[in-house]
C-alpha cells in the first residue's frame, strides 16, 4: 500500500502545473508558478547558532504560510512529488552561496526503517537525490543509519532534543565519504540538533567537511 501511494505521487503528471497550487504555469521553467513565487521569501540564510561539526548551515526560505502548508503536505499527506518544487528552491541557494563548487558528495537525514515504511519514502531522500542528479554528484543513500527509534524532534524541548538523538545514527562504509566535502540535506532545520548530530558522525568518520541546507527555518531567533 504505501509502496503504491507513493508511486503514485512520485509520477504525478506535471505538464505545465505547478507543484504547490495545481493551476498552470505561466513560467518556462521550474515547478513553481509565478503567483506561489511571490509568497515565498527566498533569504538564503546562514544559520546563527553554533553547530561545531557543521562548516556552515543554511537555510532558504523562510517559514511562511505557503511553506509551512506545503511541507506539512511533503511530510504527511503523501505529496512526495513536492520534492521538485522543494529541490529546487535548495537549488537556488546551492547556486547562491557557491556550494555547488565545494561538496563532492550530498547526504540526507535518515528516517528509521518502521518511519519509512508508513510514509512510503523519506522526504529528504527525494529532495538529495534530485539536487545529485542535478549536481551530477553522487548520493550517499545507504552510508547514515537511524538505528534508533526516537521521537519527533518537533515535540520536545531543547534539552530533550538534544539527548533524544544521541547514539541514534550510525555510519557505514565510510570509504565512500573519507576526506570528503559533504551537503547535508533536511527538511526545517529548527535547533540544528540533528545536522550537529550527524555531522559530527560524518566528521569522526573522516568526512572532511559537512555544509547543512534545510528549506526553511523554525527558529524564534
Ligand atoms: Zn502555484
Amino acid at each position: 500500500m504505501g509502496i503504491f501511494k507513493s508511486l503514485s505521487n512520485l509520477i504525478f503528471p506535471e505538464g505545465n502545473i505547478c507543484l504547490f497550487c495545481k493551476d498552470y504555469r505561466d513560467n518556462e521553467r521550474g515547478h513553481i508558478c509565478s503567483n506561489c513565487k511571490d509568497f515565498i521569501e527566498f533569504v538564503h540564510r546562514e544559520v546563527a547558532i553554533s553547530l561545531p561539526h557543521v562548516e556552515r548551515a543554511y537555510y532558504s526560505v523562510l517559514y511562511t504560510r505557503l511553506i509551512r502548508e506545503n511541507i506539512h503536505s511533503f511530510k504527511f499527506q503523501g505529496k512526495a512529488y513536492l520534492y521538485k518544487a522543494f529541490g529546487d528552491i535548495l537549488l537556488e541557494t546551492i547556486y547562491e552561496k557557491g556550494l555547488h563548487k565545494k561538496i563532492d558528495v550530498i547526504a540526507f537525514v535518515p528516517m528509521d526503517r518502521l518511519k519509512k515504511a508508513q510514509r512510503g519514502y523519506n522526504q529528504c531522500e527525494l529532495m538529495a537525490k534530485y539536487i545529485g542528479e542535478r549536481l551530477e554528484k553522487p548520493l550517499l543513500k545507504n552510508n547514515i543509519i537511524k538505528i534508533k527509534v526516537t521521537k519527533e524532534q518537533n515535540k520536545l524541548g531543547l534539552t530533550e532534543r538534544r539527548t533524544n538523538l544521541k547514539g541514534s545514527f550510525r555510519a557505514v562504509k565510510i570509504q565512500d565519504f573519507k576526506a570528503k566535502e559533504i551537503l547535508l540535506i533536511d527538511d526545517i532545520i529548527t535547533t540544528g540538533t540533528t545536522m550537529e548530530e550527524i555531522s559530527k558522525l560524518l566528521i569522526s568518520n573522516g568526512a572532511k567537511k559537512v555544509y547543512g541546507l534545510a528549506i526553511t527555518s523554525s527558529m524564534r531567533i
